[in-house]
Parts: structure tokens; sequence; C-alpha cells
């Protein structure tokens, strides 16, 4: 969640570069007709503002991009987010929780993951079955 919000404030400063140079890059080519001045360097430069500015909006674009369609995150993630998730203050800790059907002590060793929903292993009486409770994250 952390690299996400990472990569979007990423892809937020290089879309703000990108605007820059194109601003900046526009600036020079409207001046670049401008009486006294080397109107093939200046429009050069200007051109080449620009140039570096699309490139750069196009990787900020490619950035987000990549952030929106990346598929679902690895399980090892995902069960980082959980551990993150479960270790907060006034949730539900993991090693509190009781098998429903027998009421042992299950701890973190006993919660797996499949598919997105958190399953319960119970050690004492063999049952599986998926945890009710929505994790949020
Ligand atoms: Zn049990």
């Amino acid at each position: 969640m952390a690299g996400r919000t990472i990569g979007y404030g990423v892809a937020a400063v290089v879309v703000f570069v990108a605007v820059l140079f194109i601003l900046v890059g526009g600036i020079y080519l409207c001046s670049a007709s401008a009486p006294g001045v080397d109107v093939g360097s200046r429009a050069t430069f200007a051109i080449g503002l620009l140039v570096v500015g699309i490139i750069l909006m196009v990787v900020g674009v490619v950035i987000i991009w990549v952030i929106r369609t990346r598929g679902p995150a690895p399980i090892q993630q995902i069960t980082q987010q959980v551990d993150i998730d479960l270790d907060m203050p006034g949730d539900v800790s993991v090693d509190k929780l009781k098998c429903q059907s027998c009421g042992g002590e299950l701890s973190k060793d006993h919660v797996s993951l499949v598919q997105g929903a958190v399953m319960i292993n119970c050690p004492y009486c063999g049952s599986t079955y998926q945890l009710t409770e929505e994790p949020k994250w």
C-alpha cells in the first residue's frame, strides 16, 4: 500500500516537472520569433524542452498506468498487509483468535490466504473454514 502511494507521488512529481518543461518550452517557442533573437537556437532549445516535457509526461502516465493495471499483489505482499492490519490497535489480533469449532487458540501460523479469503486451519480439531470478518486493507 505504501509502495503504491510512493508510486503515485513519483508519478505526480514527474507529471509536474513535465508540465513545467512544456510550459517553459512553449514560452520559449512563442518568444522564438522576437526581434534580435537567434531564432534557430532558441527554437531548437524550445523544442528540446517540449520533447523532454512530453517524454516525462509519458513516463508519468506510464507509472500511473502500471500502478492501476498491476495485477493482484503476490501472496507474500498480501500476507504482510494482513499482518500490519492485524497489528493495528483496536483490530482483532490473530494471536487472540479462537477456533469457531473447538475454541482452541489460533496463531498466525494457522491463518492462510486463499484467493484473497482468510482461511483458518485449526490444528486442534482439524477444521478448515473461512474467516467471516472481512479484513480491511
Ligand atoms: Zn478447532
